[in-house]
């Protein structure tokens, strides 16, 4: 195989209306002072009462958001019945954010509890999944801590302790009705139009028999005692929340031994000294059973936070069906983990006004606030590209470069891409050349791979990246930036520059100093100028060479040359005989360099290229340039040694590029 290595009033301008229903305000304002209002001559009283309550209410608000002072403990308690998924990562990353921003932990707890509906790979997914998207946890099932074990189906004694001590303080009692009993109860209540809620058949069961019953092995649940009017909840976004029906005597302990999710949730926060509790507003409705729970053992609940529910525009629950919901998409679609946390934090949360959507975890630690958004969260995945592209450029010109994820979402992907290329240039029929285009380039318009790209190794790397930071933009899609960077990577066939020099007419209404100047003479002085530039080079491939290529060949060295170079050069518009504004001279390095093709600096990309490779696209060019203005009878090879003999360019550059 040839040469193959390896993406919207002003303030105190009220209306007369406004102002009038303000008079019960003015205690809040106790100066005589008046402001000058453009708009309306002079600020009452009552107006600068408004704006002082404005700023008071704004203040509340402020408050309402503002985050303890002291370390949080919070925690991320997935179920293993499934998968993480966009709403179970935000979750997870809230979590992750608050315990950060305060100094607190951040804690894993495995609920497997319902023992029916395990995923068997969905632990293991978790763990990998949250790895992946870079929330790592202080405490969990692999690093233990010191509240563990951090996995439900290992703490199942200490649940009984806690049912036990609720059944002999009379606050939960044993439930004896069987499954087929408590259905058929169901079904009656359910034809008669009344609550199917518990009747409480077993609440008066004594405790003796009870005991009894237990100890002959009779199969029981644990039913709490619930109190018989709703019991209103704090939440930081909903303040205050009540359901309308009490709850009915709901089970904590279930006949297979296996504590309930309420009851479990609840003896594993006060156990873990969990602060917070973030989940989502699904799980508000269950949160009153939590708290008279936490009532009836005398502990102070952790302080929720119910989050709004990530919807599609149709007001549909986001679920597996949508395309963004599962992990697995972000990975297969190449999206840095970090531009999924960006996208997954604005989903509900809000930072101050004017900071910009771009974010990394660190910007995202340093800004959290509880500024959440109250009700459902309609996702749109508009977003997404943006914040892509501005996790690609942040992944690029990061300092340090942070290698591993540079080289798993930027180069490999691209190296990937350049193999498939470059795999069918070399093995696709010269007839079938004309026609073949692999991720949108005419293969065709491909020679060899530059040096640097033609061994599967570290150095093609980082050429790569020095590609890509040589790059403007690089859009989420990396085949565009294969094909808008093509010769940064292949060399450019003969007779793709001589087309281009074909398509390109000013380049033969060109002026050097003031005089007319034929392309190839032009291209000569290009050659000359650049060619003083480095140099000592010692033995070609030496060590000594390679070192002042490198340390001699830097765009800051560079551009001065290309800057007086470029302005010694004009070149006008065939038709009308104007200037074309701007120097002229890079007209002709666009064409020798990249065959005319748009991208980056073109500085920047003769540093990227190297002297060798940029001179030796130069001398081409000049070739090409030369051929075109001899009589074509003569090969190229003719013209150009007529040309170097007469003395008209270095001779040393055609003994390395003949
Ligand atoms: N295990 C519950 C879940 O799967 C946890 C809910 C909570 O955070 O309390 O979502």
């Amino acid at each position: 195989m040839r040469g193959i290595g390896v993406l919207l009033r002003r303030p105190g301008c009220p209306s007369p209306a406004s102002a009038s229903t303000l008079s019960s305000r003015r205690l809040w304002f106790s100066s005589t002072r008046s402001t000058h209002c453009p708009h309306q001559t002079q600020v009452t009283q009552q107006q600068q009462g408004e704006d002082v309550l404005k700023v008071s209410k704004k203040r509340q608000a402020e408050d309402k958001w503002k985050l303890p002072d002291s370390p949080c403990r919070t925690r991320f308690a997935p179920s293993p019945t499934g998968y993480l998924h966009l709403g179970s990562l935000r979750t997870a990353l809230f979590n992750y954010l608050l315990a950060r921003a305060t100094g607190g932990q951040f804690i894993l707890r495995i609920e497997d509890t319902d023992q029916t509906r395990l995923v068997h790979d969905a632990e293991k997914r978790l763990f990998e999944d949250l790895r992946w998207a870079g929330l790592s946890w202080d405490e969990g099932p692999d690093v233990e801590g010191p509240y563990g074990p951090y996995r439900q189906s290992e703490r199942l004694s200490l649940y009984d302790e806690h049912a036990n001590q609720l059944i002999r303080e009379g606050k939960a009692y044993r439930c004896f009705c069987s499954p087929e009993d408590l259905e058929r109860h169901k079904q009656a209540a359910h034809e008669s139009g009344e609550s199917t809620a518990y009747p409480g058949t077993c609440r008066n069961v004594s405790q003796e028999e009870s005991d009894d019953r237990a100890s002959r092995g009779e199969k029981y649940a644990v039913r709490f005692k619930s109190s018989d009017k709703p019991i209103i909840i704090e939440d930081i976004l909903y303040t205050r929340y009540r359901k309308r029906e009490p709850e009915e005597d709901f089970i904590i302990r279930k006949r297979d031994g296996f504590p309930t999710y309420h009851f479990a949730n609840i003896v594993d926060d006060r156990a873990m000294k969990i602060t917070h509790v973030i989940r989502g507003a699904e799980w508000l409705i269950s949160t009153p059973k939590h708290v008279e729970l936490y009532n009836a053992f005398g502990w102070e609940p952790p302080k929720f936070a119910h989050v709004g529910l990530l919807v599609d525009k149709e007001r549909q629950k986001l679920s597996k069906r949508h395309q963004g919901v599962d992990m697995s998409w972000y990975k297969y679609n190449n999206i840095p983990p970090e531009a999924l946390l960006n996208f997954a934090v604005l989903l509900g949360w809000s930072q101050k006004s004017g900071e910009p959507d771009f974010m990394t975890l660190q910007d995202m630690i340093d800004r959290f606030s509880f500024k959440f958004s109250k009700g459902d969260i309609v996702v749109s995945f508009d977003k997404l590209p943006y914040l892509h592209e501005k996790h690609f450029e942040h992944l690029i010109h990061q300092e340090p470069p942070n290698l591993p994820r540079v080289h798993r979402y930027l180069v490999n992907p691209i190296i990937d891409r350049f193999v498939d290329v470059e795999m069918a240039r070399v093995e696709t029929p010269e007839a079938a050349l004309e026609e073949a285009t692999v991720h949108n380039i005419p293969l065709k318009s491909l020679a060899s791979p530059v040096p640097q790209m033609a061994e599967p190794s570290a150095s093609a790397q980082e050429y790569m990246l020095h590609a890509l930071r040589t790059s403007k933009s690089v859009k989420p899609d990396l085949e565009l930036f294969l094909s808008q960077n093509r010769y940064a990577i292949w060399t450019i066939p003969d007779s793709v520059l001589s087309q281009n020099f074909d398509e390109t007419p000013s380049l033969k209404h060109a002026t050097l100093d003031g005089e007319a100047a034929t392309p190839s003479v032009v291209m000569r002085f290009i050659v000359e100028q650049l060619s003083d530039l480095v140099s000592s080079k010692g033995e070609e491939g030496s060590a000594e060479e390679k070192q002042a290529e490198t340390e001699e060949w830097t765009a800051e060295k560079i551009k001065p040359m290309v800057d007086s170079m470029v302005k010694a050069v004009s070149v006008s518009d065939p038709e009308t005989g104007e200037p074309i504004k701007g120097a002229g001279g890079y007209k002709f390095l666009r064409w020798a360099l990249l065959a005319g093709d748009h991208g980056p600096g073109l500085v920047s990309v003769m540093e990227l290229l190297g002297r060798k490779e940029t001179m030796k696209r130069l001398v081409t060019a000049y070739k090409v340039a030369l051929d075109k203005e001899k009589d074509k009878k003569h090969g190229r090879i003719g013209s150009v040694a007529e040309e170097v003999a007469a003395g008209g360019i270095t001779l040393a550059l055609f003994d390395l590029f003949p």
